[in-house]
């Protein structure tokens, strides 16, 4: 059977020209810490990978520190600003997120709030997304953080970031930005003015995992989470991930190379399954932004009511080949699948959670793939609505 793949929101696969990269650089096992010439071309290779990343981020390829991926820039980026303030005083300060950001943003604030941090959550539309206003409201004299993702993992709904960090300009507050599904995939520019910092991770366009990094702007003053020999110019200490950095340079190039047509063919396949699927006359909801301008058009949360997510998720993997996501690839880690926090905090109806499988797309899902996955979820929401006795005519 054909594995056909709908879940690069979760992790894509190698590109052409990152596995070529990775490949060239496999004998080149040189520490870039050494000073003899043997490791001098790795130092170069790091050098030229962040300026392929400034051109994704929109910023200066100086302050881009790589890491393990998306998961350590957010706590690279939290731990910077609460270890810089005065020791036991973390109760005269507080920090904004949304409601809807990935855990690793909220498990580390919950963390600096049981230390004793104020925290407020914002909540965002019944279609996914966060008002500036509601969340510019909520500052007070004692806010220095505030966390905003650019795009949600699980809906694609894109956050109002680049309005939020214009209107704070002037105000102090750091403002990080969770672009992990944004960098590589959508146009982001950074702003100079403010304390910004701003994570990505390579496996979500087309690098390997395991490399990330976090750009930071020219107010930003990082405090490492990793102490050691010194490497980032101090500021994360570990021997640089030279094979991961090479597959990221050569996937950061081609991304930036190819982001608008990449982007114009994700949406032509979304719209493509929604048409296929009105067609053959699926019942259907859209999870997620109706105004397409805040929708990313590679991310589908699709709810289909009456049946539950795991059962036609499972049907589709094992009768279809087919690979599709329930809400975000990360919560399904939990021992005890839970409802996805981000459609809670949208307060969907619980009928369209336990039903909602997230479908997302890569410039390299062929059409012939949707047609098939139309087909597939045609006959299996009618299969598993027929068992749950609800006939259709
Ligand atoms: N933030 C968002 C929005 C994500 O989607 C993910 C991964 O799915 C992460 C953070 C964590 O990134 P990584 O898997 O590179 O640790």
């Amino acid at each position: 059977m054909t594995m056909l793949y709908f879940d690069f929101n979760a992790t894509t696969p190698l590109s052409h020209k990152a596995k070529m990269a990775i490949q060239g650089m496999l004998d080149q096992f040189g520490n870039p810490s050494s000073r003899y010439r043997l490791s001098q071309n790795l130092v170069t290779l790091i050098h030229q990978a962040k300026e392929s990343i400034a051109q994704l981020v929109g910023g200066s390829s100086e302050r881009i520190i790589f890491t393990s991926g998306g998961t350590e820039s957010n706590n690279l980026a939290l731990h910077s600003v609460f270890s810089q303030l005065p020791v036991g005083q973390l109760s005269r300060y507080h920090a904004i997120c949304s409601a809807i950001e990935h855990s690793s943003i909220l498990e580390p604030l919950r963390w600096y709030q049981a230390q004793g941090l104020k925290l407020t959550v914002i909540e965002p539309s019944k279609t996914g997304r966060i008002d500036p206003d509601t969340l510019c409201n909520a500052i007070t004299p004692q806010t220095c953080f505030i966390a905003l993702m650019a795009i949600n993992n699980e809906t694609g709904v894109i956050q109002p970031y680049d309005k939020l960090a214009s209107r704070l300009k002037g105000k102090g507050i750091h403002l990080h930005f969770d672009a992990i599904q944004a960098v590589g995939k959508w146009p982001m520019s950074s702003f100079d003015d403010i304390p910004l910092t701003i994570s990505f991770s390579g496996h979500k366009f087309y690098a390997p995992k395991g490399i990330g990094g976090l750009y930071y702007s020219q107010q930003v003053k990082i405090n490492p989470l990793l102490h050691g020999g010194g490497q980032e110019h101090g500021l994360r200490s570990g021997t640089e991930n030279t094979l991961g950095i090479a597959g990221l340079a050569a996937a950061a190039k081609e991304a930036h190379e190819e982001l608008m047509q990449r982007i114009n063919y994700c949406r032509e396949m979304r719209t493509y399954l929604l048409t296929q699927l009105d067609e053959f006359g699926v019942n259907y909801h859209v999870n997620g932004e109706t105004n397409p301008e805040y929708q990313a058009p590679w991310t589908l949360n699709i709810s289909f009511p009456g049946i539950r997510a795991e059962a036609l998720a499972s049907r589709l993997d094992l009768c279809h080949g087919i690979s599709v996501s329930l809400g975000s690839a990360c919560s399904n880690n939990s021992q005890s699948p839970q409802r996805s926090h981000v459609l809670l905090a949208m307060q969907s109806p619980h009928d369209y959670i336990d039903s909602a499988l997230r479908i997302s797309f890569g410039h390299v899902t062929e059409q012939h793939e949707v047609s098939v996955l139309a087909n597939a979820l045609q006959q299996e929401t009618w299969h598993l609505l027929a068992i749950a006795g609800e006939q259709r005519i």
